[in-house]
């Protein structure tokens, strides 16, 4: 058994094939998927895809979708997790997080972020994140709401150093397409590096499509080459790799 950790399936770029794209992803031997949350708009189309696919989900906002109206949007959010909370699919809150390259609303993303992480503890939730040129910032953040189930950095591209910082704090890694790129020097230290409890497989699809693949959209049954590298860089079998990021994944997420 597989999981991809981490693909907005619900994105429209699946629209035309999601099927096949499920498909594929069964073939390969990934079983299932975890579809994130991004925004209001989003919620419903996510909720049905989840639904369809019988997949597992996370509720919440995303650094590059927040709304102006932070109350409201927050209101909302806390309603629809306390109305799926007894979901045995809805498993985390996110994605959400802090991001530097959209430095435009970061007023607004502060705002979020730190509600979700209220939430998160409230709910008793992991949380998924998204970090991007902002691991001080919200390493403070983590120090100050000291999540009872931890979460994850999703996409992580860090040194071991930071990595460590993160796990420290219950804090759990999704290497995805990156570690396919030998420049990437950072990731491929970091993932050969730290013990294999740190991990978890993602895709992020349809965003960090891997070097050398032929379509342009990443998808959920890449992760099988993703997989296949952290073996390399483990020097461990790739069954066992396998194995064990499947249960990092069962114990963050209580599947
Ligand atoms: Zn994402």
């Amino acid at each position: 058994m597989m999981l991809d950790t981490h693909a907005h399936l619900d994105f429209s770029e699946f629209d035309a094939d999601r099927d096949d794209v499920v498909q594929r992803m069964r073939q390969v031997g990934i079983d299932n998927l975890i579809i994130p949350g991004v925004s209001p708009e989003h919620w419903p189309k996510q909720l049905a895809i989840a639904k369809q696919y019988q997949s597992y989900f996370a509720l919440g906002i995303h650094p590059w979708f927040c709304p102006e109206n932070v109350d409201e949007t927050i209101s909302a959010l806390t309603l629809l997790v306390s109305q799926l909370r007894e979901c045995p699919r809805f498993v985390a809150i996110g994605e959400c997080g802090l991001d530097k390259l959209y430095p435009d609303n970061w007023n607004l993303q502060l705002l979020f972020f730190e509600a979700q992480l209220a939430l998160a503890h409230d709910v008793n939730l992991p949380i998924i994140i998204h970090a991007v040129k902002a691991h001080q910032e919200v390493l403070s953040y983590l120090k100050r709401h000291k999540l009872p189930r931890g979460g994850v950095i999703h996409a992580f591209s860090g040194s071991s150093d930071i990595a460590l910082e993160y796990t420290k704090l219950g804090f759990k890694l999704g290497i995805g397409g990156l570690i396919m790129n030998p420049n990437a020097k950072k990731l491929l230290k970091t993932v050969s590096e730290l013990p294999l409890d740190s991990f978890l497989l993602e895709t992020d699809s349809p965003a960090m499509t891997p070097l050398n693949v032929t379509d342009k959209r990443n998808q959920p049954a890449n992760a099988v080459l993703f997989m296949d590298k952290i073996a390399t860089l483990q020097k461990k079998s790739s069954v066992l790799i396998s194995e064990h990021l499947v249960l990092n994944a069962m114990q963050l997420f209580d599947l």
